[in-house]
C-alpha cells in the first residue's frame, strides 16, 4: 500500500479536501479522507485528481494536424476532411499510426486516462492497447445509402468482436442522421442492446447545415450527398419531415441513457428536454465546433436544463491538442456561470459513466482504479477548483505511480 497526500484533494464524488490523503494498494484506491498521514509520501502544493476523460476524439485523424484548415462553413470542412482521408487508403500507413501514438502519449501526459475513440477501420484499437490507455472505442459506420444493413451490421460486429477485450473495449456507432440511413441505424441499435457493453455515440446538432438537411432535405449537405452520388429521395423512410436532429433519432427509437450523442450546438430548449428525459449524455467539444465553423454550443443550457454533460477534445483535425485541460478553459469561458465543480465533474465522472466505465473510474473512491493525476498549484491559488479551469499545462501534471 501506498498513501500520498497532497495539499488539495478533488474526489469530484465529493468537496474538495484541503490537506487530505490518498491510499493505493494493488492499483486500486483503498481509501481517501482528510488529514495527514505520517507514513504517507507528502506530494505538497498539488492538487491530486482522478484521471480526465476524453470522451470523443478520433485519435486515427491525428495525421491530419494542421492539414484541414478552419471552416467558415461545416460541410465545406467536411469536404475536405473527405478529400484529404481519400488519399490514404491504407489505415495501416506509417504517417497514420505514427501520428496516432505521438497523440496517445501526448493526451497521457496532460492527463487523460480515458477516452471515447471513434474509428472507421479500428486501427486505433491495438494500439490503444499496447499504450495502455483504456478507452470505448466506437466502431463507427457511414452509410445514407446502404443497401444490406443488417448484413453490415453483423459484419462490423464480428470485427468488434475480435479486437474487443479488457481496458479497450469495442461498440458499434453510427456516424450521423445526414450519412447514415434509418435501417442502418435501426440495425446498430439492435446491435447494442444485444451487447455485453451496450453504448454508442452518434454525432447530432452539430451545424445549422445538419438542422436544415434533417428538416427539409435540403441544403449544402443534400449538395454533397447528390455529388457523392449517394442522394436518394426514400432516404427518410416513413419518418416526417420537419423535425429537429433530436426529434428525428427520437422518433427513430436510438435515443436512451446507452447513448452519447456529440456536440448539440444546435439544440433547443425542446432538444434539451428530451435529451434530459432520455437520460442521454451530450459530449461537448467547443474548441473544434468553432474550429469547424459550427459555432459555440449552448453550453450554459446543457447545465441549466440537467442534461448530463461530458467533454471530449475531437480530433487532432479540428483541435490544437488533446490537452483536456484546455478543453475546459475554452467550457469555462462559454459556461461562466456553471460551477466550477461540475464542469470538473464533466470531465471525469460523467464522462466516465457515459463510456460505461463509471464503476472503475472517474472519481476518488475506494475500490475504483488509482488513475491519479497531481496538478501542481500555485502558492497563491485560493479556489483550486476554479485554477483547474484556466489551462493547465501538461508540464505541470504529473501520474501518480506507487512504487
Ligand atoms: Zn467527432
Amino acid at each position: 500500500m501506498t498513501t500520498y497526500t497532497a495539499d488539495w484533494i478533488l474526489p469530484i464524488a465529493g468537496e474538495p479536501i484541503a490537506g487530505g490523503f490518498v491510499a493505493v494498494a494493488d492499483g486500486r484506491i483503498a481509501g481517501v479522507g482528510r488529514g495527514r498521514r505520517a507514513d504517507a509520501r507528502d506530494l505538497g502544493r498539488v492538487a491530486v485528481m482522478p484521471a480526465l476523460v476524453n470522451a470523443h476524439t478520433h485519435l486515427e485523424l491525428s495525421y491530419l494536424h494542421r492539414r484541414v484548415p478552419p471552416g467558415t462553413s461545416f460541410t465545406e470542412w467536411v469536404r475536405t476532411l473527405m478529400a484529404l482521408r481519400g488519399q490514404y487508403p491504407n489505415p495501416e500507413a506509417d504517417e497514420i499510426v505514427t501520428a496516432a501514438r505521438a497523440a496517445v502519449t501526448a493526451a497521457q501526459e496532460a492527463g487523460t486516462g480515458l477516452v471515447g475513440d471513434i474509428s472507421n477501420t479500428l486501427m486505433t484499437v491495438p494500439l490503444l492497447r499496447d499504450m495502455s490507455l483504456p478507452a470505448q472505442v466506437f466502431y463507427e459506420l457511414i452509410g445514407f445509402n446502404a443497401d444490406d444493413p443488417v448484413r453490415r451490421v453483423t459484419e462490423a460486429r464480428r470485427r468488434a468482436d475480435a479486437l474487443s477485450g479488457g481496458d479497450v473495449r469495442v461498440s458499434l456507432a453510427p456516424h450521423a442522421p445526414y450519412s447514415v440511413a434509418p435501417p442502418l441505424f435501426a440495425a446498430i441499435r439492435t446491435d447494442v442492446d444485444a451487447s455485453a457493453h451496450p453504448v454508442s455515440s452518434v454525432h447530432l446538432g452539430e451545424s445549422a447545415d445538419e438542422v436544415e438537411f434533417v428538416r427539409d432535405a435540403t441544403g449544402s449537405i443534400r449538395a454533397l450527398l447528390e455529388q457523392l452520388g449517394v442522394w436518394t429521395e426514400a432516404w427518410r423512410g416513413q419518418l416526417p419531415s420537419g423535425l429537429s436532429p433530436v426529434g428525428y433519432l427520437s422518433e427513430l427509437g436510438f435515443l436512451d441513457r446507452r447513448v452519447l450523442v456529440v456536440h448539440g450546438v444546435q439544440f433547443d430548449g425542446d432538444d434539451l428536454s428530451q435529451l434530459g428525459a432520455l437520460g442521454v449524455t451530450i459530449a461537448s467539444c467547443p474548441r473544434s465546433n468553432r474550429y469547424v465553423g459550427a459555432g459555440d454550443p449552448p453550453l450554459e443550457a446543457f447545465y441549466a436544463m440537467d442534461v448530463d454533460v461530458a467533454f471530449g477534445t475531437d480530433s487532432l483535425a479540428s483541435v490544437a491538442d488533446l490537452n483536456m485541460f484546455a478543453e475546459l478553459q475554452t467550457a469555462r469561458r462559454l459556461a461562466p456561470r456553471v460551477p466550477a465543480r461540475r464542469l470538473l465533474e464533466s470531465a471525469t465522472l460523467v464522462g466516465a459513466r457515459a463510456l460505461g466505465f463509471g464503476s472503475e473510474f472517474g472519481s476518488i473512491e475506494a475500490g475504483k482504479r488509482a488513475a491519479l493525476i497531481a496538478i501542481r498549484v500555485p502558492a497563491d491559488v485560493r479556489d483550486v477548483e476554479e485554477y483547474l479551469l484556466g489551462g493547465i499545462a501538461p508540464s505541470a501534471v504529473s501520474w501518480l505511480t506507487p512504487n
